[in-house]
Order: structure tokens, then C-alpha cells, then sequence
């Protein structure tokens, strides 16, 4: 939905793309592309589990490279007033008493309809199964990388400005998406389509308003 005056540049103009089963079970897909204009203040960047550090080094090297070009869409999309929402999970105590943590914190309660704090599993009678075998945690180095506690906070190149939000906790989120009336969500990050943190963050909830959903994945 576009308020009116808002200039085509100034409304996120951008391509969306997805994969439709030609025909159901026949595991064939196609791929669609349409063009859309999203206001940007009814819309939410996520950057989910972009961390410092990583145990696994692949994921580590990945997140190394991405964060800096990452950091640069975010910058521009907050100039445009989109709201910016920094997700790495299990890093909040590095935050806590930030305005930033806080802003997610104070966020009006808004009950969502259905359970999103729990860790929320693949559900495969509405998502298809992953293109990868996860098992591992997504670790494609030989040795195998040995797992260990390695985050402690976002990877430092991707700023945190004064007008950011930053949450690992599904409500909180919520809360914050539901007070701004945010209409579309991107969610970013290089770990998300393995590590799906908090259950927001995992495909969209049945509720979440999808007719522009976008789920913006860079997959090293
Ligand atoms: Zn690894």
C-alpha cells in the first residue's frame, strides 16, 4: 500500500522472485518475477544471525564478505526510512540497556495468534524440504568444523544506527512490526535457511501478511 506523493525512487521499487510447482508433485518448478513498489515506512529489513564469529570457518568467511555490501543496503534503506531490525541470536546481553535493545523491549504488546517464541521446526506439510542436507548445521569444510560457543555479537561491519531495533526474541518482534503497521519483511542474513533462530524469523508465520513477502536470501 503506497501513500500517495510517494515518488516510484522513493518506493523501494524492486523485483520479487519465486518458485512455483508446475504441477503439484511433479517436483518441477518454474520461476516467476514480478515488479513492486513497497513503502518504506510499512516495510522492515531483518538481518538474522550475522554474527561476529562462527564456529563453522566456511560460515565465517561467507559472513566476512557479505556483511560489508549487506551494511550498504542497509544504510540505504534506512535513509529511506525503512526500520532496520538486528537479529543475532543469543548475543541480547552484549546489547542490554542499548536504545536499540530497548526500542524492542518497549515495543507495545501486540498477542500474536500463535506461539513464536519456541524454536519452530521445518513444517513440511506447508514449506518444501531444503535443497541441502542440514544436519550438520551447514558446514561444508573437510575436516568438519568442530561446534563450539563462538558469536558474541553482529559482525561489526554492519552498523547500528540510532533509529535501529535489535531483537532475537519472536514477540519482541512482532510487537515492533505490529506497532509500525509494517506491511513487508525482508529477511537477510547468510545462516537464516538453516538457522532459523527464533521462530519469526523462520518462513513467515501462517498469519504474517505475505502478499509481498519477500525472503531475500544470500546463500554462500
Ligand atoms: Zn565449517
Amino acid at each position: 500500500m503506497l501513500d500517495e506523493g510517494l515518488t516510484d525512487e522513493a518506493s523501494l521499487p524492486h523485483s520479487l522472485r519465486r518458485r512455483r510447482e508446475t504441477t503439484a508433485g511433479s517436483g518441477t518448478f518454474e520461476v516467476i518475477q514480478t515488479s513492486a513498489l513497497w513503502d518504506p515506512r510499512r516495510t522492515a529489513f531483518l538481518v538474522c544471525d550475522m554474527w561476529d564469529r562462527h564456529w563453522c570457518a566456511g560460515a565465517s568467511r561467507r559472513v566476512d564478505e557479505l556483511a560489508p555490501a549487506m551494511n550498504e543496503v542497509l544504510r540505504a534503506a534506512r535513509a529511506r526510512g525503512v526500520l532496520i531490525i538486528h537479529a543475532p541470536s543469543g548475543t541480547m546481553p552484549f546489547y542490554e540497556g542499548t536504545p536499540q535493545r530497548k526500542r524492542a523491549q518497549e515495543a507495545p504488546n501486540s498477542p500474536a495468534p500463535e506461539d513464536i517464541r519456541s524454536w519452530r521446526y521445518l513444517d513440511p506439510t506447508r514449506e518444501p524440504p531444503l535443497p541441502i542436507d542440514d544436519s550438520d548445521g551447514g558446514c561444508d569444510d573437510e575436516p568438519p568444523c568442530p561446534s563450539f560457543p563462538a558469536w558474541t555479537s553482529q559482525h561489526p561491519a554492519l552498523k547500528i544506527s540510532a533509529e535501529d531495533a535489535v531483537s532475537d526474541d519472536g514477540a519482541e518482534i512482532h510487537n515492533l512490526l505490529q506497532h509500525r503497521s509494517i506491511e513487508n519483511v525482508v529477511v537477510m542474513g547468510v545462516h537464516e535457511h538453516v538457522r532459523s533462530g527464533p521462530s519469526v524469523l523462520h518462513s513467515p508465520p501462517r498469519w504474517a501478511r505475505q502478499e509481498h513477502g519477500a525472503h531475500a536470501r544470500y546463500d554462500g
